[in-house]
């Protein structure tokens, strides 16, 4: 290193390659099978010397399974949206791998209470994930899985016959396929022959949004638990196949930080997670601290990062038995990096990744019956756990809305959460849950912990920094009805046939109407049918008032936003039409109701002017530098995959010179706009456009002008006359931030922005400090907060006070046009469903909402 330091003094040149040789990486005194090929063999490059793209990566992992098939089985767990396979090798030595499947078995064993205890844990290899860059452009870990991939397959000894002998290794060279293709591209594209080692170079500097995300911009490791997406998906399925003891999870931090390894601070670990998980995590700490030592690296460790999330790779696994590790080294992001450590060279933050994975299968191997134990005792405790526990089971479901129930069914069970049809009507938080659209989940069950994971409020904490969200509420996000079941609720009785798989609804078969046809707005996936019959040039109206009618002889109360598809009206004969109605009811698995006479028993008749027409949404997003790419993901996400409406992406730059006419609605979400000329946004506004501003977006369209919005103001969290203690900084700011919670917003369910909604209130998400002043006009804040909102999740007194009595949502108008201010997240991390249906109606029903008032 100090040779390499005094020719940096020099210039930002670095005047050597960044080429090593595999004798760089690989342990000193071991010979390797000369039939097994090297990554520079595969791939044409030096481990390091570039950054290796996942297409090359994959061919390796494909040659070296051809080359080392005793040691080595690929397996495809799927494919990414960009269809990148997501590669496993399963690496054990030879006896193992012919009776892989037995082991598998018997391993699951260790997750079953009621079999566990026959299991002889002595006879058992330990089963250990390793897995690498979330973050695509965190590429060390990806980079290292090559040399890990190649030791395992070609080292040969005692040494490494006894490593194989007593762990099986699921190898995962990359959990972000996506992401690494697009930063690797990045990286390489901008080398040089000599190394530039000036962070101010394109190099470092990636254009928005960056090798990080997937393809739809979200962070996959965030995705563990909410699983919304095809990567997550995949990897869940492997993960439970084989229920793992240790997963890692080989990140980098920033470039001036050495190399951390779990456990974190200890004070923010979930309650959820057991003490004896940390033992075992500083346990296997002391391997990871000991091969570090070996090769000079510095490294830190139960600072900065926490076990609080159960959605990130680190912490997943440990509220399923096993043990969860996050590595964070220091980021050279491009080949190497000038930093406050001296030049920090890409080879180096490869070997310090391979360095840990090593440690991480020695340790594994030395701790293994302890690893083993420690799994069978987990789901042994979480018997007697369950017994005592309050909640004996949680209800759920929602008859009008079969789109959300079955979502929320479906991620449970990639969880290997046992389901059960609900047997019989229960009533229970003001809910009446019925059998056929309803659903129970005992808490009597090996996935117990996970699943108070997912369905318990938390309000209290140990401590008031956190890393990630503070709160998760499951069904509070999905916005379903739900209940807790204590010991006088429940009984066995109500728990029909297991739940299996998510069937299609019955109820879809539809006949043909040559009257109307009517499409219920409460249904997650309506809007997703209204625009293909919008598409299909079907004219549609929307019920601003709510109506009782008859269904087939029998009468049925519609609520305000129901979809009216007259019959005659259309361009197209009745068969057309009907055609149409059938297609988009079983797409989208939708039960339309058949209407034979316009005259309505209460309310409005369907000839009534309260029937609106629906314009068709032709919508833009702001996306490009200064946009928050998640959430710009989220919106995109929710129109692309959920809705099947295009959206247009518009770069601030692109927005500034074109036309923006052909769109009637744009949305911006938080973000720094200060580059988008906001008089051509106002003048868009002015002339009839539908503006929706979310979270940071609503204080910069009110400070532009555009919207009539007022933002509050926040105390400070200490005052000039307090002293505090300077060591206390952190703490007293980072207890101020809104890492994200939930609230209970009201709901005006008459207003066009919560058509849909069935009860007066929904749970919303905020992570920002946006909180707005209710609006002068009475009628323009459909979604409010009252005194004390907070359901779940960390607040701080000076937080408190600010939601307290804030609007959630406010409309104003603007010429001919409208703002709609939405100060929270509506569709966060895509598990957000609660927020759907309000994004949808700005969408659909912005247009139609009157802003008018007069105090006269
Ligand atoms: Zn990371």
């Amino acid at each position: 290193m100090r040779k390499l330091l005094g020719a940096v003094c020099l210039s930002f040149v670095l005047f050597i390659s960044s080429a090593q040789d595999l004798d760089y990486y690989l342990p000193d005194s071991i010979t390797y099978n000369p039939s097994i090929p090297k990554p520079k063999d595969i791939i044409h490059h030096e481990v390091g010397e570039w950054h290796v793209t996942h297409d090359r990566l994959v061919n390796y992992m494909k040659a070296i399974a051809t080359a080392a098939p005793e040691r080595i089985k690929l397996e495809t767990m799927g494919f990414t949206y960009e269809q990148r396979p997501q590669v496993l090798l399963i690496i054990t030595s030879p006896k193992n791998h012919q009776r892989l499947e037995e082991i598998r078995q018997q391993h699951l064993l260790l997750s079953d209470p009621s079999k566990s205890g026959s299991l002889n844990i002595e006879n058992m290899p330990i089963v250990t994930w390793i897995g690498h860059s979330i973050h695509g452009n965190e590429p060390s870990g990806s980079n290292a899985s090559l040399l890990s991939v190649y030791y395992l397959a070609a080292a040969q000894g005692k040494k490494i016959d006894d490593l194989l002998e007593n762990v099986v290794i699921l190898l995962d060279p990359s959990f972000n396929p996506d992401g690494l293709q697009r930063f690797s591209t990045w990286v390489n594209q901008h080398k040089g022959k000599n190394l530039v080692t000036d962070a101010n170079s394109r190099e470092f500097n990636e254009v928005w949004p960056g090798g990080r995300f997937n393809h739809y911009w979200f962070d996959l490791n965030r995705d563990w638990l909410p699983a919304v997406h095809v990567e997550s998906q995949n990897r869940l399925s492997w993960f439970h196949k084989w229920k793992p003891n240790v997963l890692t999870d080989h990140h980098e931090q920033g470039s001036n930080a050495t190399f951390f390894f779990q456990p974190g601070v200890p004070s923010r670990v979930n309650p959820l997670t057991p003490a004896k998980n940390q033992e075992l995590t500083a346990k296997l700490g002391k391997y990871h601290a000991a091969f570090l030592d070996r090769i000079g690296s510095m490294y830190f460790t139960k600072e900065n990062y926490d076990d609080f999330y159960y959605g990130k790779g680190s912490t997943y696994p440990d509220v399923n038995g096993a043990i969860g590790i996050l590595f964070e080294q220091g980021s050279s992001r491009g080949h190497a990096q000038q930093t406050t450590n001296g030049i920090l060279r890409f080879p180096f933050t490869i070997k310090n990744q391979f360095i840990t994975a090593l440690s991480t299968l020695e340790g594994a191997k030395a701790l293994r019956t302890e690893f083993l134990n420690f799994q069978r005792d987990f789901y042994k405790g979480v018997v007697a756990e369950a017994a005592s526990a309050p909640v004996k089971a949680y209800v759920f479901g929602d008859d009008n809305d079969l789109g959300k129930t079955n979502t929320f069914l479906t991620m449970l069970l990639r969880h290997q959460i046992d389901v059960h049809n609900l047997k019989s009507i229960i009533k229970a938080d003001g809910y009446e849950f019925k059998n056929g659209t309803a659903y129970i989940v005992p808490a009597a069950q090996p996935q117990h912990r996970l699943i108070k994971a997912i369905f318990e409020k938390t309000l209290s904490y140990k401590d008031s920094l956190f890393y990630d969200i503070t709160s998760w509420t499951m069904p509070l996000a999905f916005g379903l009805p739900y209940a807790e079941l204590n010991a006088a609720q429940f009984n066995a009785n109500l728990l029909g046939d297991k739940f299996t798989d998510v069937q299609k609804s019955t109820q879809t078969a539809i006949a043909k109407s040559d009257y109307a046809y009517l499409l219920p707005w409460t249904e997650l996936l309506a809007p997703a049918a209204l625009y293909e019959l919008q598409t299909a040039g079907v004219i549609t109206k929307v019920a601003t008032n709510p109506f009782e009618i008859n269904i087939n002889g029998v009468p049925k109360k519609m609520a305000y936003g129901t979809i009216l598809i007259p019959v005659k009206i259309q361009s197209m004969n009745s068969n057309e039409v009907f055609e149409k109605i059938k297609m988009v009811a079983e797409k989208h698995n939708i039960a339309l109701h058949v209407i034979t006479s316009g005259s309505a028993l209460s309310g409005s008749d369907l000839g009534s002017s309260r029937f609106v027409n629906v314009e068709m949404p032709k919508v833009a997003m702001i996306a490009g530098a200064g946009v928050n790419p998640l959430d710009a993901g989220e919106f995109w996400h929710l129109m692309d995959q959920r809705m099947n409406i295009p959206l247009t992406l518009l770069e601030p730059s692109v927005f500034n010179r074109v036309d923006l006419n052909k769109y009637n609605t744009i949305v911006l979400v938080s973000g720094n706009y200060n580059e988008l000329n906001k008089d051509k946004l106002k003048a868009w506004v002015q002339g009839g456009g539908n503006l929706i501003v979310m979270e940071e977006a609503v204080s910069w369209a009110a400070t532009a002008g555009i919207s009539n919005v007022t933002i509050k103001k926040i105390r400070s969290a200490a005052d000039s006359t307090q002293m505090l203690a300077y060591a206390n900084k952190d703490e007293v700011q980072g207890a101020q931030a809104m890492r994200g919670a939930i609230f209970r917003a009201e709901a005006d369910l008459t207003h066009p922005l919560a058509y849909g909604y069935q009860y007066p209130f929904v749970s919303m998400f905020k992570a920002n400090k946006v909180f707005m002043e209710k609006s002068k006009n009475p009628f323009a804040t459909p979604f409010y907060y009252k005194g004390d909102p907070l359901q779940s999740g960390w607040l701080s007194k000076q937080n408190k006070d600010a939601v307290k009595n804030s609007a959630a949502v406010i409309v104003s108008g603007l010429g001919s046009g409208k703002v709609i201010s939405i100060a929270d997240n509506p569709n966060f991390r895509a598990f957000w469903l609660g927020g759907t249906k309000l994004m949808m109606n700005a969408l659909f029903f912005g247009k139609i909402i009157d802003t008018n008032f007069s105090t006269e």
